[in-house]
């Protein structure tokens, strides 16, 4: 008997990352690194010929999904890729030069090796498309927003929708109240989402994955006047390089991208980075909280959201003035969807993401399969 599935797929620049569902089983998940480099595939053509033919015997792939970090204004939600969705996908590069282009790549790969079954973008800008222009407007001349596309956009959506939607159920069928969450993705990259009854109100990414907190070698928040000033000193390619690459917890702690390394440095230098990073998630939260006109519950996820006890202990102890407590029992456990307070606090949740699982939801939303 055969099985259908759908296959997910995120392609970087030299990377394509996989995963086959059924339902909600995992038939496969891999990584093919490399491609374009000595060595590797040459192209993510030859990569995804590869993978499907890994696949087990007795699947039929019955749609793709594929990850599209950027969605600009028009993609509002997951899309059916036909002709003018693709050229539209790929016109957005110009939003997204790092981003999007490998992504069409690996969306003609697909219509290429598998005529005939449907491919669907899923977009990381598509859960915030709900935010408000006073959420998403830079103070810069409006023009440069309707004539050009400069405003906040935000990513990690896949990861947002999926855990507030998890949050919303676990509270809700407890009882608790889950109208206001702020949900904290961490990993190399990271973000916070402000989600007002299912609906992304605010986001600290902005027009580039480069705004908000303190990420692994991203900077996050800084004056665009140190942005100038860099850029008179270094040059453009360079200060962007500066930015995004070495930032962060890598370019504050000097010791590495990797918070488990920054921890074990036990320098004063990692100690200031830590503290650095913690203070400006604990001001995001507030500022979200002010934002929804209160908080219900707060939401870890990603590398960092569900591993590192210790950030979320100290983000929570920066918290007690909106009545969270941290259970430091419930903290230590390690795996699973976890609650991390006290009975008597507001809750705060560790719950571990899945992309590949909710891009796989999405396709079957568009398709109605
Ligand atoms: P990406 O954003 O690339 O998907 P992840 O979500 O996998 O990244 O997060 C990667 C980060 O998670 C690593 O850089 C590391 O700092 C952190 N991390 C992973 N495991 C642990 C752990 N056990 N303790 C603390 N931090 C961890």
């Amino acid at each position: 008997m055969t099985r259908t599935a759908i296959l997910v797929l995120n392609a970087g620049s030299s990377s394509l990352k996989y995963q086959l569902l059924c339902g909600i089983e995992r038939l496969l998940s891999g990584l093919v690194e490399r491609i374009g480099e000595p060595g590797g595939d040459p192209d993510h053509a030859s990569a995804l010929s590869r993978v499907l033919a890994g696949l087990p015997p007795a699947v039929t792939v019955q749609a793709i999904g594929h990850r599209v970090v950027h969605g600009g204004e028009a993609f509002r939600a997951a899309t059916l890729i036909t002709p003018e969705v693709l050229q539209a996908v790929a016109a957005l590069a110009d939003l997204a030069p790092l981003h999007n282009p490998p992504a069409v790549q690996g969306i003609r790969a697909a219509l290429a090796a598998l005529p005939g079954v449907p491919n669907v973008a899923v977009f990381d800008t598509a859960f915030h498309a709900t935010l408000p222009p006073h959420a998403y407007l830079y103070a810069l001349p409006y023009d440069l927003y309707t004539g050009g596309g400069i405003r906040r956009y935000g990513f990690h959506g896949t990861s947002h929708a999926y855990v507030s939607r998890r949050a919303a159920e676990l509270l809700g069928g407890a009882g608790e109240q889950a109208d206001k969450l702020v949900t904290l993705h961490l990993g190399n990259g990271a973000s916070a989402a402000a989600v007002l009854r299912g609906v992304s109100v605010d986001t600290s990414m902005g027009l580039t994955p480069l705004e908000g907190l303190v990420m692994g070698t991203r900077s996050g928040d800084l004056d665009p006047g140190a942005v100038l000033r860099l850029g008179e000193l270094y040059g453009l390619e360079e200060t962007s390089r500066l930015l995004n690459k070495e930032s962060g917890l890598k370019g504050l702690s000097g010791v590495s991208n990797d918070l488990r390394d920054v921890r074990a440095a036990g320098t004063e230098r990692a100690r200031l980075t830590l503290s650095v990073m913690t203070y400006r998630l604990v001001k995001q939260i507030g500022a979200y909280a002010a934002a929804m006109n209160g908080l219900d519950a707060l939401v870890f996820t990603g590398g960092i959201g569900e591993n590192d006890a210790q950030l979320r202990a100290d983000v929570l102890g920066g918290l007690t003035f909106l009545g969270f407590e941290l259970d430091a029992a419930a903290n230590a456990v390690r795996g699973g969807e976890r609650l991390i307070t006290t009975p008597g606090s507001k809750p705060a949740l560790v719950i571990p993401t899945d992309e590949e699982g909710e891009i796989a939801r999405q396709v079957r939303a568009v398709l109605d399969l």
